[in-house]
């Protein structure tokens, strides 16, 4: 049985004050806090194993070893990849992405066509312009409509033979739509491209089974699901994995080395130049263990509820406009109040001990299309209660007040 007050005895986070205020994180969209099962896998890794990996023959750097590629077979397990090589090591989505375009480098020529989406974050729209610029290849965009979903029809009449590559979130960090993936793999797969999908947002939230949905890469981060910061991880099928050349060049990516010529090491290793974040990719795995131990269906009926509580008592909150009003989304609530600036808003929240995020939260195509500067996003995780939803909605109230 879930019980959220149990949940939160888990976070030592969760305990200390604000501005004089017990502290109410609702800013889980931008980073996740951090059970003590993954402080203590952090602290341990220091304390009894810390080596660098793949090298020494010595029992530590063994012991390292083996806790490292003991979490990417977590993660392989986690995410069902079919083997433990197609799960590369990053240091987050935004390292995932930038590996796949500078890849793609080589592989795309002019006439050449991307689609993107116009709900991206900024780390999944940028790397791809820039491959644009270096390749000739053009790019294009599946347009939002007024709930804040992507148009299907509008993207089938993008898709033609020259499309080589489709790159969506899985979820919206700004809006929290949930995009129908499986419908735009199929749909590209049909035209011959390939599909990167942005899970920062879904992980959390989901659990995805890249087998099932078919998808060529997947990326996410670890600070989003529980995880430290600074570590996340690629998927690839094997074969595309395989197709594209290594990202950065350096040490544990190589099979030999000489002036002449170097050759590279199988996967996952040709992509993992250098010394790895260990600690991080254990602690990544500890998550998993944490976040699987209560389940994700447990996870997402409660966060629904979160979100339900907050929509309705939120939209009683005359002026407050919610944007993202698709009936599939994640406990992610971006809204503004008539005539107030978000940032105002966010700053008495703050006075209140109340943590939410303000301004374009790395979308600003998004906010384009709404005319607006920015919003105040609330994003729930499963350890906030109602108790804090109704807290914010004080709080909002206030803010109303003072600002009006
Ligand atoms: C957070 C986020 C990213 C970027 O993740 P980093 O950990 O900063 O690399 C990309 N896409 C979405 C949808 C996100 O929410």
């Amino acid at each position: 049985m879930f019980n959220v007050e149990d949940i939160r005895k888990d976070f030592p986070i969760l305990a200390r004050k604000v501005n004089g205020k017990p502290l109410i994180y609702l800013d889980n969209a931008a980073t996740s806090q951090t059970p003590q099962q993954v402080i203590d896998a952090i602290v341990d890794y220091y304390a009894n194993s810390n080596a660098n990996i793949h090298r020494g023959v010595h029992k530590l750097s063994q012991e390292a070893t083996d806790l490292y590629e003991a979490a990417r077979k977590k993660i392989q397990t986690h995410f069902n990849a079919q083997h433990a090589h197609e799960i590369i090591f990053t240091s987050g989505t935004t390292h995932g992405i930038n590996l796949i375009a500078n890849g793609f480098s080589s592989l795309l020529k002019q006439g050449d066509e991307i689609i993107v989406s116009a709900l991206e974050h900024h780390s999944n729209i940028v790397p791809w312009q820039m491959l644009c610029e270096r390749t000739g290849a053009t790019f294009k965009v599946i347009p939002m409509n007024a709930e804040g979903e992507l148009v299907r029809s509008a993207f089938d009449a993008l898709l033609s033979e020259n499309t080589k590559l489709v790159f969506v979130n899985h979820i919206s960090n700004a809006l929290g739509t949930i995009n129908p993936i499986s419908y735009f793999i199929e749909k590209a797969h049909a035209v011959g491209a390939a599909v990167l999908i942005d899970g920062a947002q879904s992980a959390p939230h989901i659990k995805p089974d890249v087998q099932a949905l078919d998808v060529d890469f997947y990326v996410t981060s670890a600070h989003k699901i529980c995880g430290p910061t600074g570590v996340g991880m690629l998927y690839g099928k094997e074969e595309w994995l395989n197709k594209l050349p290594p990202y950065q060049g350096g040490g544990e990516m190589i099979a030999e080395v000489t002036f002449e010529k170097t050759t590279y090491a199988d996967l996952p290793h040709k992509f993992e130049a250098g010394t790895p974040n260990i600690c991080g990719g254990i602690a990544f795995g500890a998550a998993l263990d944490y976040m699987n131990a209560i389940g994700f269906d447990t996870i997402a009926a409660y966060e629904n509820e979160l979100l339900n509580y907050a929509t309705t008592l939120l939209l009683q909150i005359e002026g407050l406009k919610i944007y993202g009003t698709s009936s599939q989304k994640t406990s992610v609530i971006s809204f503004n109040l008539e005539g107030i600036h978000p940032y105002d808003v966010g700053t008495i929240l703050d006075k209140l001990g109340i943590a939410v995020r303000t301004g374009h939260h790395c979308a600003q195509p998004i906010m384009d299309y709404f005319k607006i500067p920015g919003t105040v996003r609330a994003s729930f995780a499963f350890y906030n209660t109602k108790a804090e939803v109704d807290a914010l909605v004080e709080g909002i109230k206030k803010a109303k007040m003072m600002l009006s």
